[in-house]
């Protein structure tokens, strides 16, 4: 089975820190983009799909009957398990109960809403169109609409945001009471308008330690709130991992649709134009994307340095064998080895795995096996 990314670069307006593909100002596009979208599905036909996940973007920028065009257009072209995941990206400051009642009807059973802080000094630091008030009506919107399964986007090492404003923000998030937490730390890359003012020496960003101090805090948090992190920035209860995200980190394969959609298949990595000329282009020529054939080498790395980022589970010896035919200790050994006793990775038999050190340092961890 594979999942379906749906990509809408759509915002109101960008935020300070964001480097995605998202172009506001540009709404009055939304027509043209979801006929583009329904006229790429084609080209994937009667695909068995098992996860659905509209994101962005802010797919809700875009007006609620535009979704439900896409998602019916979804539903028609490819072969829906019965239980697929249906997850849409939200922004608290671009939709309301009228927003998840239509998205509900079309059959999404998980919003992935982008609250960031519950401090409205930090969305305002950060450049986010909603506030906290905000927040509580979307989730009270989304459940009011009968969707059971809510993931809240938050942020830490925001300059400024004392461990006390990031507890204040875990404590109101899980309030709420949401099936899965995403939790990433705030990095700033070239070309944004947070990276310049840092570069002006505006902003008072914390250091390492203070930031691996912020997520150790986090991940005492939840753990003792019931969320149990099976991924380095992934957090759920009751098992509600996100079963698209999974793919990912499991070499899976998923079929990327939109402008900057990435897919994965048939051990080929594809890419649509990010520009929207470029990508409209593309699809009225109905030309595929490029793809890149991965070697065998590559797709073992890849094997170890995504699957590393699922903490709980970590790598298995037996699944690499399965999959490449050759022992993963052939391969990696002495690697792993080396990072055994660095005390980087755990080795229990079957199963490796990123200790807490490792975590902290995991994208160094994942270079060893490039
Ligand atoms: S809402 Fe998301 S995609 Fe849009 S500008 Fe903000 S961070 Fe970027």
């Amino acid at each position: 089975m594979t999942g379906i990314y749906i990509h809408f670069p759509f915002c109101k307006q960008k935020c300070r820190y964001c480097d995605f593909v998202s172009y506001p100002g540009k709404l009055s596009e939304g027509e043209c983009y979801v006929d583009a979208l329904i006229s790429e599905m084609e080209a994937y036909r009667g695909a068995l799909v098992d996860t659905v996940y509209l994101g962005g973007g802010t797919p809700t920028a875009l007006a609620p009957s535009l979704l439900s065009k896409v998602l019916s257009r979804v539903a028609s072209s490819f072969s829906l398990a019965e239980n697929c995941e249906i997850t849409v990206e939200a922004n608290p400051g671009t939709c309301d109960k009228n927003t998840f009642s239509c998205l509900a009807s079309c059959g999404v059973n998980r919003v992935s809403l982008g609250v960031q802080s519950f401090s409205d000094f930090e969305l305002s630091l950060l450049g986010r169109i909603h506030t906290k008030k905000d927040v509580y009506e979307a989730v009270d919107a989304i459940r009011f609409a009968g969707i059971k399964n809510i993931s809240l986007d938050l942020m830490f090492s925001i300059p400024g945001q004392t461990r006390e404003s990031l507890y204040d923000s875990l404590y109101q998030a899980v309030s709420l009471l949401p099936e899965h937490l995403s939790c990433y730390s705030l990095i700033l890359c070239e070309g944004t308008a947070m990276y310049e003012a840092n570069e002006r020496g505006e902003l008072a960003l914390p250091d390492e330690d203070e930031d691996r101090d912020r997520y150790a805090l986090l991940v005492e948090f939840l753990k003792n709130h019931g969320y149990d992190r099976y991924e380095i920035s992934n957090f759920a209860r009751g098992g509600k991992i996100s079963r698209h995200n999974t793919k990912y980190w499991t070499r899976a394969p998923y079929i990327g649709l939109g402008a900057a959609a990435h897919s994965f298949y048939e051990n080929c990595r594809y890419e649509n134009p990010s520009d929207l000329l470029a990508y409209y282009k593309q699809v009225g020529n109905k030309i595929l994307p490029k793809g890149e054939k991965i070697t065998e080498k590559d797709a073992m790395a890849e094997f170890m340095f995504l699957g590393l980022r699922q903490t709980e589970i970590g790598v298995s010896r037996s699944e690499f064998l399965r999959c490449f035919g050759k022992s993963l200790d052939e391969i990696f050994g002495r690697t792993v080895q080396r990072l055994c006793a660095l005390k980087l990775l755990d080795d229990s038999g079957d199963r490796i795995r990123l200790t807490d050190r490792g975590i902290d340092v995991s994208n160094a961890v994942f270079c060893e096996f490039i």
